[in-house]
């Protein structure tokens, strides 16, 4: 029988209940792990004398383990390639920055160096969105809760996770309870992230969105609109045919009514298929009456999407300032392809070259050649 991951709450809570153990040794032993990820169940000498046999006898520490490590040429990003207990693979990206470098208002702005981690919720996606490295992986199987959180426990040894984008592999909504216990569990102690500094990114599962509220609240929302209208939504999100653009649009004014929470909407450049003029005003007259912050990707081609085109800085500007200026809706630019992860919804695939360099080499593909 495989072991469960300490993560995987509610297994662990229900196994705490039979045996009669409170449930307020949990997070001691997430502390623990947290702080000694190699460790025995005796070294945590305080438990009652149930835990250890239990602990002995179905959960370790972590189930999966990191299998490599590389850095972007800028040191910015980190990918960690991370094993699963059944043998696939996932990947989870580090972005490090320092807001004292940013400007803001004119000025630095407060805080200071913070790293951001992009998580996977499922190995591959059955979503097959046309532009995404991911979707040509077809879909595999979906993580536990357990696979989610030891994702933030692994890069917490490389770096201090201030955020958390559900962006990697993986659409998260599709995964919906083992992501709303994962996000429950880093809320809370050891890891204690803000709801606010956590953002879960779906192509829209109309049906999940307003539960996703009810959830999960003052969690952000992120969806990945990439087009303006239905037929070219289809065109490259074939998953958008299950979600009408209209019904996607009801459920994002009632879950803005109800959380009062601005969302964030991704937004990739294909050249000829979504970024012109006419499309950045239907784009803007879509959007003009939610408060949204709209985030262009420029495009960058990656294994098997390389039937689109990136589309050119001027066309982005343009559609930027059409976005802007006629009806202000807040817009960003990704400018660094490839290096800014917090951009798109898991566009990391773990190929079979992948596997093989780490296992052959230790050595993964750059960063750079894994995002778009
Ligand atoms: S963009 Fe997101 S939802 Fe679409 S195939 Fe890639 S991982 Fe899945």
């Amino acid at each position: 029988m495989a072991y469960r991951s300490i993560f995987d709450a509610p297994v662990l809570q229900s196994e705490f209940d039979n045996a009669g153990i409170n449930h307020h040794f949990i997070p001691l032993i997430w502390k623990h792990v947290l702080q000694n990820p190699n460790c025995k169940w005796d070294e945590i000498t305080s438990l009652p004398s149930a835990a250890y046999p239990l602990l002995n006898s179905k959960f370790l520490p972590l189930t999966t383990t990191l299998h490599s490590v590389s850095h972007s040429t800028d040191a910015v990003t980190s990918k960690l390639l991370i094993k699963l207990q059944n043998g696939e693979f996932v990947e989870t990206v580090v972005m490090r920055y320092d807001t004292r470098l940013g400007k803001y208002a004119g000025k630095p702005r407060p805080g200071g160096p913070r790293s951001t981690l992009c998580v996977s919720s499922q190995v591959g996606c059955k979503m097959g969105c046309k532009f995404c490295a991911t979707g040509s992986m077809g879909f595999k199987s979906n993580l536990s809760t357990g696979e989610i959180v030891e994702q933030l426990v692994h890069a917490s040894h490389i770096s201090n996770i201030r955020n958390v984008v559900f962006m990697g592999m993986g659409e998260p909504l599709n995964n919906y309870s083992a992501l709303v216990e994962a996000v429950r569990i880093m809320l809370r102690s050891p890891f204690q992230l803000s709801p606010k500094r956590i953002t879960v990114s779906t192509v829209g599962i109309v049906h999940a969105i307003s539960k996703l509220q009810h959830d999960l609240p003052h969690v952000n929302l992120a969806v990945s609109l990439h087009a303006p209208v239905q037929d070219i939504r289809c065109q490259i999100m074939p998953a958008a045919r299950a979600f009408p653009l209209g019904k996607l649009m009801d459920a994002l004014h009632l879950y803005q009514k109800n959380s009062q929470q601005k969302i964030f909407i991704e937004y990739i450049m294909l050249d000829g298929v979504n970024d012109d003029e006419l499309q950045a005003h239907q784009l803007g007259k879509l959007l003009e009456t939610l408060e949204v912050v709209v985030n262009l990707i420029p495009f960058n081609p990656v294994g098997s999407t390389t039937q689109f085109r990136t589309t050119n800085a001027a066309k982005v500007k343009c559609f930027q300032r059409v976005l802007r200026e006629k009806y202000d809706i807040r817009t960003t630019v990704r400018k660094e392809m490839g290096q800014d992860i917090n951009g798109a919804c898991g566009q990391l695939v773990v190929s079979k070259q992948d596997k093989m360099l780490a296992e052959n080499t230790g050595l993964v593909m750059d960063i750079e050649d894994l995002h778009l």
